[in-house]
């Protein structure tokens, strides 16, 4: 036993060197993915009757299998949407880990979730919702969605009973997340996905509604917008929408997971115009907010209407709701029950750091949107598809095609250079044409970065 505890020291300080070391780098390899064929034959068998030893294990996660990983916190790491958790986010992570605290009910994770929330209340702050708002850390975008569509239908249904039976619909744009989507399916409601060229705003909606069928028009439950397309960083009309919305009390669901870390960015808070309208908010901390994974968030108007939705009863839950110490539960306000406390890395990150680091380091995402798209309209060959939105940029390879983007973009990655992928770009009813894209999150990437991966592009 007495032999067992000092190798799990050892092995502990080795893993833990590791950490520090990755915690601190600034310019880790990118990693390269390889197939899995060739994982098996580098990695042999890992699981056995006898276990290979924590030695071996974490020797092959390091030597292997992370350097066949992408770490999104590269500098050069411009594509989907990257990240860039903090150094003191990671490490807090590991804390979070250590602790064993259960986030699910108060009762259990008390001081914990108190922290936690401490976050979610400067969070709320920045969407400008009226007193009582909340909000509660979900895994993701995708969660929150779903949590904020589960709360909506559930109200609706509230409201009328005769509703039990009818399937709802919900109202999005061609700019919405594929999640939105995704989650309508779990739910079991249709979407009406409304064409736009960019961007949705309160009369295509209105028009969209005005459309439908009166049986169709009694169904639409929610309108989903979005404060920061994925692909290019498109906020809707938030004001019109909402204006619609509530004059047809219909719920109104602002996806910001992307975009709404610039809620705190002064230079684009005006184009947040709205959002204070919204039945309930996404916001993904894990983007833009510099939280390691993962760790997304939903905001909600009133958060009694999500609790309707979402607390779960069961024989061995009661003692979890008894008055000897009743406080905020997490469980209650999304889909989640048994849950890390995945809000106390930001919190940390942001009690060391203090909110305005957070506002500087997101602007230079902007910022660097805006450099990186002077320096495309003065390359010869290059060309801005559109202005930057948010810190969002697409662009052309004049005379490139499809394939051209991809092979570029393999060729980089492979390289372990740089990861940017292509995307499309559609205007009005065209076709889709293949450009490129970055996306600015990392206040590490410098106008350098920028300028060796334009380079690639000759
Ligand atoms: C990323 C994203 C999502 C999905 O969030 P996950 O955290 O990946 O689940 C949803 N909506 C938008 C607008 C996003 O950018």
């Amino acid at each position: 036993m007495h032999e067992v505890e000092l190798s799990l020291v050892e092995m502990t300080l080795d893993v833990m060197k590791y950490a520090i070391h990755r915690i601190t780098d600034r310019n880790p390899p990118l990693g390269s993915p390889i197939t899995e064929k060739e994982l098996r034959r580098l990695a042999g068998e890992t699981i056995t009757a006898d276990g290979i030893g924590g030695e071996r294990a974490f020797k092959l996660f390091r030597d292997v299998l992370v350097k066949t990983s992408a770490a999104i916190d590269h500098p050069r790491h411009l594509a989907f949407v990257p990240a860039s958790p903090t150094r003191s986010a990671v490490l807090f992570d590991l804390v979070t880990s250590a602790s064993s605290v259960h986030g699910a009910f108060w009762l259990e994770g008390a001081g914990c979730i108190f922290a936690e929330n401490e976050a979610m209340r400067w969070i709320v702050s920045l969407t400008g919702l009226p007193p009582g708002a909340f909000g509660v850390f979900t895994s993701g975008g995708t969660e929150a969605n779903l949590s904020a569509m589960v709360t909506a239908r559930e109200d609706w249904r509230r409201r009328d009973a005769a509703r039990a039976r009818t399937r709802g619909i919900i109202l999005t744009s061609d700019g919405a997340h594929s999640s939105v989507k995704a989650m309508a399916k779990v739910i079991d409601v249709d979407v009406v996905v409304i064409d736009t060229d960019g961007k949705l705003t309160g009369s295509k909606v209105t028009e969209a509604v005005e459309s439908l069928t009166p049986e169709d028009r009694s169904r639409v439950f929610a309108v989903v917008a979005t404060a920061g397309t994925t692909n290019a960083g498109i906020i809707d009309d938030l004001a019109g929408i909402g204006r619609f919305c509530r004059s047809q009390k219909i719920w109104f669901h602002v996806d910001a997971a992307y975009g709404g870390g610039a809620l705190a960015a002064p230079s684009v808070r005006h184009l947040f115009e709205g959002i204070e309208s919204a039945d309930s908010i996404t916001i993904d901390p894990h983007k833009w907010l510099f939280s390691p994974y993962d760790c997304g968030a939903v905001v909600y108007r009133e958060p009694e209407l999500a609790r309707a939705a979402h607390a779960q009863e069961a024989a061995y839950l009661e003692f979890f709701y008894d008055e000897a110490v009743r406080g905020f539960n997490p469980s209650d306000y999304q889909i989640q029950l048994t849950r890390r406390v995945r809000g106390l890395p930001l919190w940390f990150s942001l009690a060391r750091h203090g909110t305005r680091r957070y506002e500087q380091a997101i602007e230079r995402g902007i910022e660097l949107a805006r450099i990186a798209s002077q320096m495309i309209s003065e390359t010869p060959g290059l060309e801005l598809v559109r202005e930057p939105g948010l810190s969002c940029v697409l662009f052309r390879r004049i005379g490139w095609a499809a394939k051209d983007y991809r092979d570029w973009s393999f060729r980089n990655y492979k390289a372990g250079f740089a990861l940017v992928a292509p995307t499309k770009w559609r205007w009005g009813g065209g076709e889709p044409e293949t450009v490129a894209r970055f996306c600015f999150i990392n206040p590490d990437t410098t106008e350098k970065d920028i300028a060796d991966i334009l380079a690639t592009m000759k």
